[in-house]
């Protein structure tokens, strides 16, 4: 099994960084099945989340700002490394459960990885230009800042662990659909603030990565809006 691991796709983010960290310190065995990328340099060596425009926003789109340039390099070289499993690591400030983003469910490999994981909260979301636009075998960790301690990585080292061992003990999962974004035209701000990130809300949807610290200073939307929770096995 070959591991592509992503790390920095938005340069502040650290959770890659610092689970390579720990598996290099550690001299982990999971070194020799593991690839390392540092998606955005330019970004990470700033401690931005992007320079030009968001890099999980450019991929399959053109153009030929830094990121835009970033995206088909890393999708050329996954074409040419054809990793089995590419894990695309996200963190975030929004006060949420960690989770796993996919497209679809609909690759067995991907299905693997997500029942060797620990995490039980899966966020499919919709393409939107995103790393996951290149291949069926790409899964994204999002998880707060604040959770990222050393028994968060000894547990992600352990996914990679079950998913290289072919075992899978967490087929038990909860899915949440994206159904779009939450547009902030569309949102009084009394209920933006009411909003509790992956808990259903009385406007008939479940918010995800709503929050002060959430897309609401960059763009014209506060995050996004998801279906309710599905129980499933994957
Ligand atoms: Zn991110």
């Amino acid at each position: 099994m070959r591991i592509l691991i992503l790390a920095a796709t938005h340069g502040n983010e650290l959770l890659g960084i610092k689970l390579y960290e720990r598996l290099l310190k550690q001299r982990s065995v999971l070194l020799e099945s593991i690839d390392f990328v540092i998606g955005n340099p330019r970004a990470y060596a700033k401690s931005l989340r992007y320079t030009d425009k968001d890099l999980n926003r450019s991929y399959g789109i053109g153009g030929d700002e830094y990121e835009a340039t970033r995206a088909r390099e890393i999708q050329e070289y996954i074409h040419l490394t054809q990793p089995d499993i590419v894990l695309d690591m996200h963190t975030t400030n929004c006060v949420q459960p960690n989770c796993l983003i996919v497209h679809d469910l609909s690759s067995d490999i991907k299905k693997k990885f997500l029942r060797a994981s620990h995490i039980d909260t899966i966020l499919q979301v919709q393409p939107m230009g995103d790393i996951a636009t290149v291949g069926d075998n790409i899964i994204g960790y999002e998880v707060p800042n604040k959770a990222i301690t050393p028994a968060l990585l000894a547990a992600i080292a352990q996914d990679i662990q079950n998913f290289i061992m072919h075992e899978q003990p967490y087929p038990h999962k909860k899915l949440y659909k994206m159904l779009g974004k939450i547009y902030k035209q569309e949102i009084l701000p009394q209920q933006a603030k009411s909003f509790v990130n992956f808990q259903e809300h009385e406007l008939g949807f479940v918010p995800i990565m709503t929050g002060n610290n959430s897309y609401k200073k960059q763009t014209d939307y506060l995050g996004f809006k998801a279906s309710v929770t599905e129980e499933i096995m994957v």
